[in-house]
């Protein structure tokens, strides 16, 4: 790794974590980030909307890297249960002992773990962070990379993790397939009277499910998946929002206070390629933007990378981009037809569906496939 260049494009939670894991490896790394965090610390007492749940493999990888010294600690939490519910009421519950571990992951604010991960990057001595100039464009037969202002800089790889709207996927000419859910997910950040429990769950209904994202032992944050011209008439009107949301939540948590909200549309995009010419290579959104119903979207951009070093490690460039982008395709792909099922299929209100996936619940008690289904959980 220490001859190799890397020119990364985006600096968010999947670019900074590629950006660090190839420095620590002793690669030159230039990260290239129009809107860098801030290295004031944050001081709101409360959360910000964008979370993540991180399964514990990543979350332990992180740490690997080094951002324990730098994540604000009141912007983490763990959580050791996770419990289903399918529109017929059978409900699964998995539990961080059944796999052998203290927690099944963490949540965490998005805001945070970037700004851990810049912290880290910041005090790198083979980085250079490009946060002044943006990417124009690159030649790939001399693999050079043209910036705005003129500069022109050579790479051996070129990573595109700028997101579900990349820049390099576009210059490299590597389209996408997918659709629009047309569904939008409503975030609402509460403060609950009684306190909660470590686990997030999830209620299926015909409309999208609904879900909860334990943030502390008294905020959490409360997920609506919905058709997207309900959500907006909803956010017209702040009072039937929350009592929208009261009216969903209460039975489930008691009585809270509703903190800020906002909504989110919802894609699902694959790109044809992650690959080009040996040298380019998609990572995270940029590559595959998911339905967040199962908080997948960013541990497989962590995966990504994990395997984009793997692979690099064992085989020459041209093979390993190869096998990473046949690794990774195959198992991205899974986790979307899994997406897709779970949207199309557990929300049905036919009652052929209804029994189907009330009985597919049922199968997965079985303890193999439980067994299975946890492991997928916690990102083994
Ligand atoms: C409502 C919602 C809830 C979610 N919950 C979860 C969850 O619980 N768990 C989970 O795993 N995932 C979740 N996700 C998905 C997760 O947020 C994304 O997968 C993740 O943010 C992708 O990270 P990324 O770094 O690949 O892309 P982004 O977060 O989009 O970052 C891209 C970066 O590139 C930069 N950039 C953009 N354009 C350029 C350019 N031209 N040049 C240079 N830089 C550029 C941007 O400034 C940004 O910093 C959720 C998503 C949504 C919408």
């Amino acid at each position: 790794m220490e001859q190799l260049s890397v020119l990364i494009n985006g600096g968010g939670m999947v670019g900074a974590a590629a950006a660090l894991a190839f420095a620590q490896k002793g690669a030159q790394v230039t990260l290239l980030e129009p809107k860098p965090p801030s290295v004031e610390e944050n001081t709101d007492p409360e959360w910000d909307l964008r979370i993540s749940s991180v399964n514990n493999s990543n979350w332990q990888w992180l740490l690997g890297l080094g951002i324990g010294e730098d994540v604000r600690h009141s912007r983490v939490f763990d959580y050791d249960r996770l419990t289903v519910t399918s529109i017929s009421g059978t409900s699964l519950s998995f539990h961080a002992d059944e796999a052998g571990l203290s927690k099944l992951g963490v949540m965490v604010e998005n805001n945070a773990l970037q700004q851990a991960l810049w912290a880290q990057l910041r005090a790198l001595k083979n980085e250079s962070l490009i946060t002044d100039d943006k990417l124009e464009g690159f030649d790939t037969l001399s693999r050079t990379a043209f910036l705005n202002k003129g500069e022109h800089l050579n790479y051996d790889l070129l990573l595109g993790c700028d997101g579900a709207h990349s820049k390099v996927a576009q210059a490299a000419g590597i389209d996408y397939r997918g659709w629009d859910y047309d569904q939008r997910c409503l975030l609402a950040n509460v403060r609950v009277e009684k306190p909660i429990a470590a686990e997030t769950w999830e209620v299926f209904r015909s409309q999208g499910p609904y879900a909860l994202l334990p943030l502390t032992e008294n905020q959490a944050c409360l997920i609506d998946y919905s058709k997207r011209d309900d959500i907006t008439a909803l956010e017209k009107d702040k009072r039937a929002l929350e009592s929208h949301l009261k009216q969903t939540f209460a039975p489930h948590i008691g009585d809270f206070k509703l903190l800020k909200s906002a909504s989110f549309a919802l894609q699902r995009k694959h790109a044809c390629h992650y690959v080009k010419d040996g040298s380019v290579v998609l990572l995270g959104d940029a590559a595959h933007s998911i339905h967040p119903m199962a908080g997948q979207g960013v541990n497989l951009g962590f995966a990504d990378v994990r395997c984009l070093i793997e692979t690099l490690e064992q085989y020459s460039q041209s093979t390993a981009l190869v096998e990473y982008e046949r690794t990774r395709r195959r198992e991205n792909a899974k986790m979307m037809r899994m997406m897709d099922a779970i949207q199309f299929g557990w929300r049905d209100s036919n009652p052929i569906m209804q029994l189907a996936t009330s009985a597919s619940l049922k199968v997965a008690g079985l303890p193999w496939v439980k067994r299975w289904l946890l492991q997928q959980a916690v990102g083994k």
